[in-house]
């Protein structure tokens, strides 16, 4: 296990439950020996499987957070076979910021993996997380929502992978978990995330879209709370059988060409809910040019039927931001 510059408060490898910091050392102007205290709970009772809970890897997404903290709080060793991990504000400057990305180093965690030990706080945080407690587990758990920007329906993630037995463990988590959608997806920019440095350890990697906007629903917090426990009951940490969602939850995937870039900057105009059925050809929503009376709205079509499953979130829009993605149900297996 590679070394770290980052300190727990408390041994990782002790026995029952235990709650501390992680010291982050990050001298600057305001604080000359100062340094970022990150909350981590360890709860270890015997042989099990081994989880690592993350969340806050985006510092505006709400879901994951508030499940985790909630979990570490209730969570006690005698309940638990195994190990589990949880680090609830993974880019801790982050979340204190309510910013997608470190305001220290503009680090977007999700594209720093496997980190660097004498990196920038959100590099080193990275090579942390990667090499003392993705080295302790055997199962890692990420938690997303679509921060300030998107707005999801709420979904597991699960990855496209080479490794036939490995994608069928992976899908079989993420329909325990139980939120309304388990979407399958092939990602587009892999370099640096979290998820490829994982499944390239051959180890079980489950993610989530839990919704967005810069906050969060009452519906939103318990998809989260219902979703982490019934994946501590799936793999057998804690006891009981996972809860199934009603209705059940629904295998989808993103088409080839279901997603939506804007190509116009303006004001935006959704024109379906999130989670509603479209059409090939139906309108999504219109860009207006509010600074030009003459120029008429700039409409944007589904380019597929299937479901309306994230768009975008604030009120103005530009070019190159996803204005929506489309997912479908999910074609067998050849
Ligand atoms: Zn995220």
């Amino acid at each position: 296990m590679e070394g770290s510059r980052i300190r727990a408060s408390f041994d990782l490898d002790a026995s029952g439950k235990h709650r501390g910091y992680l010291t982050v050392p990050w001298s600057r102007d305001d604080s000359a020996w100062g340094s970022i205290q990150m909350p981590i709970t360890v709860v270890r009772n015997g042989r099990g499987p081994r989880l690592l809970l993350l969340a806050g890897n985006h510092g505006d997404e709400y879901e994951g957070p508030i499940a985790l903290m909630k979990l570490a709080a209730a969570l006690e060793a005698e309940a638990v076979r195994g190990v589990v991990t949880i680090l609830p504000t993974m880019n801790h400057p982050a979340v204190l910021a309510a910013r997608r990305t470190s305001p220290i180093d503009g680090g977007n965690m999700n594209r720093v993996f496997p980190g660097a030990r004498g990196g920038s706080p959100t590099a080193m945080i990275a090579h942390f997380v990667y090499h003392q407690l993705v080295a302790r587990a055997d199962v890692v758990v990420d938690l997303h929502s679509g921060g300030k920007t998107l707005d999801f329906v709420p979904s597991v993630i699960l990855h496209e992978l080479d490794d036939p037995l490995l994608m069928q463990r992976t899908i079989e988590a993420g329909l325990a978990f139980g939120a309304p959608l388990a979407l399958v997806i092939r990602e587009l920019d892999t370099e640096g995330m979290l998820d490829v440095a994982v499944e390239a350890l051959g180890k079980l990697f489950v993610t989530t879209e839990l919704g967005g906007g810069g906050s969060t629903t009452p519906a939103r917090v318990a998809i989260a709370e219902r979703g982490v426990r019934n994946l501590l009951r799936h793999l057998g940490v804690i006891d009981g059988a996972p809860e199934a969602p009603d209705p059940p939850s629904r295998l989808m995937q993103t088409p080839a060409g279901g997603f939506v870039v804007c190509r116009t900057a303006g004001m935006f105009e959704p024109q379906v809910e999130l989670g509603a059925r479209v059409e090939k050809g139906a309108p999504l929503g219109q860009v207006h040019f509010f600074e030009d009376r003459e120029q008429e709205p700039h409409c944007y079509a589904a380019p597929c039927a299937g479901m309306l499953y994230a768009r975008h979130f604030p009120g103005l829009i530009k070019r190159g931001d996803c204005l929506a993605v489309i997912a479908a149900k999910k074609a067998a297996a050849p």
